[in-house]
């Protein structure tokens, strides 16, 4: 069978295998939305990515998936807002915010909001569809549709591992939500506008810093704390305290865990996916709602991750809608809500605002390596690099190296 559809006319397969050749794949899985021919699976490098399986070529499945798939573009222009912030984008309001429920709030990866606000919905008849661990092998992660409080519950937190979560997004309709990373959310609101069924579930995203390779976890169990993979019963990466360790249970109840630092900062952190490197929308410009880490600041501005206490969340609301979902979530006593000035999240996101304002660099720099890129549009990345042109041209020569395999 042909790996990218090139000798056999295929446009679809030709397409999709552009997208993962150029290594501009995030593994969301809205491929699979578009043809049932997608299957999505984890790389040998630890990525989840699609296999096209041979079948007759549609035109009209290649048309949807150029418009869908956020490794050929992501469109921000037609969100309307009346405020905007060069970091973070345009917005309606913007809160500190954590879950009422202490349980949702302790479990949850900074304050439980997106659970709180998940557990509003399959409250009131909805459906939401995230990321849990497998049943049948905890150490991975994999799509979950939740139909009641406690499965929401049990699929709160962080998991920093590949998860193709767009591909569960079907069928999902105005009462339901779709939660997220933002490449996810913006696939998943572009498949609704091609689909025109009028229906959008809400859409909850979280900022991302990019996904990690599954062989990164597979170190930090097997490798750093001596547990292999047939003996795990429950693997997390956040939550239980904020920000919450990476802990692993065995089938014989013994539970071995590692700091934030040691997980995310030493191993997670290092083995992110080309495509998070050149990724503009960290912040999830394409949601309803946005949630991150509304992180403790030290003295000279930047974040602690070495205490645990208690989750604070950052809110922000993309749309008229999100905006109504959050004030509704507060009113019914489902989360508490503070609002915030936008600027002071620069100084505890400060990997967001350097990766923002150096995406330019990064994009013309891999382009310039021979690589093709997305089409980015809506995210002032171009106002941007004129504005901090040195760091920009720093950043475009590192990814120019990178691309060429001379840097590390
Ligand atoms: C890969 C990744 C990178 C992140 N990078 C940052 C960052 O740079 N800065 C920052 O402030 N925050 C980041 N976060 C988000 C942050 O960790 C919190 O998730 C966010 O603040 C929401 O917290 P919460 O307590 O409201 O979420 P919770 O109430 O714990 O709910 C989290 C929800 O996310 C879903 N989920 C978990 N993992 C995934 C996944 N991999 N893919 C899709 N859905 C998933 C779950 O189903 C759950 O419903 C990242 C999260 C992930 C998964
Ligand atoms: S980015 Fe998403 S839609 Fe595009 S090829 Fe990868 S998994 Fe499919
Ligand atoms: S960094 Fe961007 S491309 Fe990577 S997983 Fe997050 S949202 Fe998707």
């Amino acid at each position: 069978m042909s790996a990218s559809g090139k000798d056999t006319g295929d446009t679809f397969k030709l397409a999709v295998g552009k997208v993962v050749d150029n290594q501009n794949c995030t593994g969301c899985g809205a491929c699979a939305l578009i043809s049932s021919r997608v299957v999505m699976t984890l790389s040998a490098d630890g990525y989840s990515r699609p296999t096209v399986a041979q079948g007759p070529d549609s035109k009209a499945e290649t048309k949807q998936f150029q418009k869908v798939c956020p490794g050929v573009r992501v469109d921000a222009r037609d969100l309307r807002a009346p405020h905007s912030h060069e970091t973070f984008g345009k917005y309606w309001s913007v809160w500190e915010a954590w879950a009422l429920d202490p349980a949702v709030r302790h479990k949850g990866s900074s304050a439980g909001v997106i659970t709180a606000l998940a557990q509003g919905i399959v409250t009131s008849g909805g459906r939401a569809v995230g990321a849990t661990a497998s049943a049948e092998q905890p150490s991975q992660t994999v799509p979950i549709t939740l139909t009641t409080k406690e499965e929401a519950l049990s699929a709160a937190g962080s998991r920093y591992a590949p998860v193709a979560t767009a591909s569960r997004a079907k069928g999902l309709t105005n009462q339901d939500a779709f939660i997220g990373k933002p490449c996810e959310a913006s696939a998943v609101r572009a498949y609704q506008l091609q689909a025109d069924t009028r229906e959008e579930p809400l859409l909850l995203s979280f900022f991302c810093a990019g996904t990690p390779s599954q062989l990164a976890t597979d170190e930090l169990a097997n490798g750093r704390l001596g547990i292999a993979s047939d003996d795990i019963e429950r693997l997390q990466y956040r939550g239980n305290g904020w920000p919450g360790e990476f802990e692993v249970v065995t089938r014989d109840g013994e539970s071995r865990s590692l700091s934030y630092q040691e997980s995310w900062g030493q191993v997670l952190g290092k083995a992110l996916q080309w495509r998070c490197k050149i990724c503009p929308d960290g912040t999830g410009q394409l949601a309803d709602v946005t949630v991150g880490d509304f992180w403790e600041a030290d003295s000279n501005g930047y974040p602690r991750f070495d205490t645990e206490s208690v989750g604070r969340s950052v809110v922000i609301c993309r749309t008229k809608r999100g905006h109504e979902a959050v004030l509704r979530a507060a009113q019914d006593s489902v989360i508490q809500i503070r609002e915030l000035d936008i600027e002071q999240l620069v100084p505890v996101q400060p990997l967001q605002v350097d990766r923002r304002s150096t995406m330019a660099g990064r994009i013309i720099g891999t382009a310039a390596a021979g690589r093709a890129v997305p089409r980015f549009r809506g995210f002032g990345v171009v106002g941007l690099g004129f504005k901090y042109a040195d760091r920009n041209l720093r950043a475009g020569v590192g990814a120019y190296l990178r691309v060429l395999g001379r840097r590390a």
